[in-house]
């Protein structure tokens, strides 16, 4: 390749690719770890980028915010805070002015009380109900599809299929998800099989030698975390409201 072709030819691996063999060889699913960095990367370039922009701002508006999960990881870090305050402003300024219209609906004569008190009720919970999605969810769905079908893609590749087969394996549920994509999942399904043995199998360990009968034998490092270990593989990501992984 010539040197005024330098960066137009089509890179067989993406950038991905790679991320995902070095996140293999991290403790627990490769696919939460990067997922995390990514969405931490998005919410900081949100509050650069897009923080004054109107049409982000009504999404997250309708979403009324973000999901709990995406909330708190909003909360974490130096200077998300201020940013997050504007986008509660936002959702608390269109839930009270729309409940005020609501409340000020003078009492149609010809119904009861209570019947006011239910169709109150009923369209107060029409304005705190989202309108759509959790935008970070969005993201979130979208890179995992990235990820899992670079995985699914490239498994028989020599490098990727090594770090994967050394790896923690998923967890669950990006498992499931990537048993719904289309490609081969043989290489997959065996490993997630060894994983999901040798978490049992530490499991069964700490349940037996938490029984008082068996207190005097040691666990190892591996059987005393393994009730962790277990929730990231069973559960997904475990969310520390610091950003701690
Ligand atoms: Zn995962
Ligand atoms: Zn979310």
């Amino acid at each position: 390749m010539g040197i005024g072709n330098r960066g137009l030819g089509i890179e067989k691996y993406s950038r991905t690719y790679f991320d995902l063999i070095e996140a293999f060889k991290q403790p627990d699913c490769a696919v939460c770890r990067l997922i995390d960095d990514a969405v931490y990367q998005y919410i900081d370039i949100f509050i650069y980028e897009n923080i004054t922009n109107v049409a982000r701002r009504q999404e997250i508006r309708e979403a009324r915010l973000f999901c709990s999960l995406h909330t708190t990881k909003f909360m974490s870090g130096y200077g998300r805070l201020i940013s997050l305050a504007t986008l509660e402003q936002d959702v608390l300024n269109d839930v009270l002015r729309s409940a005020s219209r609501v409340l000020a609906n003078p009492l149609p004569k010809h119904w009861r009380v209570t019947g006011f008190l239910r169709g109150a009720s009923r369209a107060l919970r029409r304005v705190i109900r989202p309108t759509r999605n959790c935008t970070l969810c969005d993201y979130e769905q979208s890179m995992e599809r990235v990820m899992l079908g670079t995985l699914i893609q490239f498994i028989d590749e020599p490098d990727i299929r090594a770090s994967f087969e050394g790896s923690a394996g998923l967890c669950m549920p990006h498992y499931y998800m990537g048993l719904g994509m289309s490609g081969r999942h043989e290489r997959i399904i065996t490993v997630q099989q060894a994983v999901m043995t040798r978490v049992k199998a530490d499991i069964d360990e700490y349940v037996r030698k938490r029984n008082p009968l068996y207190r005097d034998q040691d666990m190892n490092e591996d059987e005393a975390a393994a009730p962790t270990r277990a929730a990231k593989l069973i559960s997904g990501r475990i969310v520390h409201s610091d950003g701690r992984w």
